[in-house]
């Protein structure tokens, strides 16, 4: 991906960070900065470098069950809107994308857990200083966080996971190609609710319905060019 910056290599798959995501960390820093001086700013970038960590286990989960089928995944990439695990291809079984597109929220699913785990336990040990603990509040605002990943994720629409499991259970009854362009029209249909939901209300709805209706169109688009591309069946 252009204007992003190698960070680390785990497991031969090279960590990249895109500028926008640097820009977004600077934004975030001179935000808090202003309404709560330097601790709130130390607060807010470790909150948000939390989360992406988080974020960026979610993309290994998708890269480390594609490795189980053969796929590699050269790089990851962080955004200020997510991560992006670039796969060299997509699995040719359904039931194969159906794993590779669970893994991600999994992992999510899991640390979830292992956060409300500590936090309860912690609480459990140390009742009284329990809410003034900054450490405390950070596990517990992540394991929201993290339950919060996992619901956005499955929203059934492209280009989310969620859109990608609901092709996957298509396909194994459906062509592929009609799997996807069905999956495309639930997440446009959703894209438009949405919409009309964040005219009324909150407006960053908007930006992710605009988000969902071009994935859908670019998803729809790819499974098309895949299927001309492919040698005509003989029978
Ligand atoms: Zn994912």
């Amino acid at each position: 991906m252009r204007w992003s910056l190698k960070v680390a290599s785990v497991a031969g798959i090279e960590v990249r960070i895109h500028l926008t995501f640097l820009l977004f960390l600077a934004w975030i820093w001179f935000s808090y900065y202003q309404v709560a001086g330097l601790p709130g700013a130390v607060q807010g970038v470790l909150f948000i470098l939390s989360l992406f960590a988080c974020v960026l286990l979610h993309e290994f989960g998708h890269a480390f069950a594609a490795r189980a089928f053969g796929i590699a995944t050269p790089d990851i990439t962080l955004l200020p809107i997510g991560g992006v695990a670039r796969l060299t291809r997509i699995p040719d079984k359904p039931w194969q994308e159906l794993v590779v597109a669970i893994a991600g929220p999994l992992v999510n699913v899991v640390i979830a857990a292992a956060l409300i785990f500590v936090v309860h336990r912690s609480a459990e040990l140390e009742q009284l200083q329990y809410l003034e603990s900054p450490r405390i509040e950070l596990l517990s605002k992540l394991a929201s966080v993290n339950v919060m990943l996992v619901l956005f994720n499955l929203i059934p629409a492209f280009p989310m996971d969620g859109g990608r499991i609901l092709r996957a259970l298509l396909a194994m009854a459906l062509p592929y190609t009609q799997a996807t362009q069905i999956a495309a029209w639930i997440g446009q249909g959703l894209a438009i609710v949405f919409g009309i939901f964040g005219l009324f209300g909150n407006p960053l709805l908007i930006f992710i319905a605009f988000f969902i209706f071009a994935g859908a169109q670019q998803e729809a688009a790819i499974a098309r060019a895949k299927e001309s591309s492919r040698p005509a069946a003989k029978d």
